[in-house]
């Protein structure tokens, strides 16, 4: 089954599919272990500094390496690519079966201009693109700073906005911003869920994502799935549990230095969140 087969089997059943960041080995251990765990299809996504730091042709290796041997449904996306340039060099790998263009930095023809080029190139190929209309604020980091919900508000999606961009660029899949801002703050937005129903109003025929899933309730997350959400992009929870697995396990063991001795116990704390995630959105089983 292809990227667009899972997203409208996704879509079709009511679920949708973890796309979870890849930092490091254990994270991806953690994540392909809960799939496994849960019989559950999984996207694992590099953004361009995850994918820098892994290099292309690694991450492709381990990701088919783990398709063998784990028997799962594992799905590739290259996560919030800004240039066309990084796009190209993804497509040009076997592997991928989605790409981000992320040109919400762009203005809006630089951005349809960039995503139409994207789609040709991964059309082609047999893969799917996502694009970004709206800048979805925050980094993936714990964050201390309360959220000024007024000025969020005017960055969320206008369904005929969001309209006229995918019907111009022929994307994929819309990231939709209706409350999802990237990483954990003190008081997270509630999802404006009438606001998404307006969004897939406007488009029936394409996958809607959520990014920015860390720290958003499992209800509001589950409503915003019933409303159309295929694609829920998590990073900052599994960073969180990475690390405070790592750092635990070093204040255990102020003598070990075979770090890796533990190396399984830290992912298995990332696998522990993940799962969580795959039934909070339906997945579990699907595979
Ligand atoms: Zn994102």
């Amino acid at each position: 089954m292809t990227a667009r087969d899972w997203f409208e089997k996704a879509q079709k059943e009511n679920f949708a599919i973890g796309a979870f960041n890849v930092d490091n080995l254990e994270i991806f251990k953690g994540i392909i272990t809960a799939a496994k765990n849960k019989n559950s299809p999984v996207m694992v996504e590099f953004s361009p500094g995850e994918a820098g730091y892994f290099g292309l042709k690694n991450l492709v290796d381990m990701v088919v390496n783990a398709r063998e041997e784990y028997k799962i449904p594992i799905l590739l996306n290259l996560d919030h690519s800004k240039t066309v340039q990084d796009c190209r060099a993804a497509i040009a790998q076997p592997g991928f079966d989605d790409v981000h263009f992320d040109g919400s930095h762009l203005d809006v023809e630089e951005n349809i201009k960039g995503a139409k080029e994207v789609v040709a190139l991964a059309h082609a190929k047999g893969i799917i693109v996502e694009g970004e209309l709206d800048k979805l604020g925050g980094s993936s980091e714990v964050h201390d700073e309360e959220i000024d919900e007024a000025v969020l508000r005017q960055s969320y999606s206008d369904p005929k906005r969001a309209l006229r961009f995918v019907s111009e660029s022929g994307i994929d899949i819309f990231a939709a911003v209706f409350g999802n801002i990237h990483g954990t703050f003190p008081t997270q937005p509630d999802l404006d869920i009438a606001l998404l129903t307006q969004i897939k109003g406007a488009l029936p025929d394409t996958f809607l994502s959520l990014h920015g899933g860390s720290g958003i309730p499992a209800v509001q997350v589950q409503s915003a799935i019933k409303a159309g959400i295929v694609k829920v992009n998590i990073n900052t929870e599994l960073r969180i549990a990475y690390r405070d697995a790592l750092v635990e396990k070093l204040g255990e063991n102020p003598k070990e230095y075979k770090i890796y001795s533990f190396s399984e116990e830290i992912a298995m704390a990332v696998s522990a969140v993940v799962e969580n995630k795959i039934e909070v959105f339906g997945s579990s089983g699907k595979a």
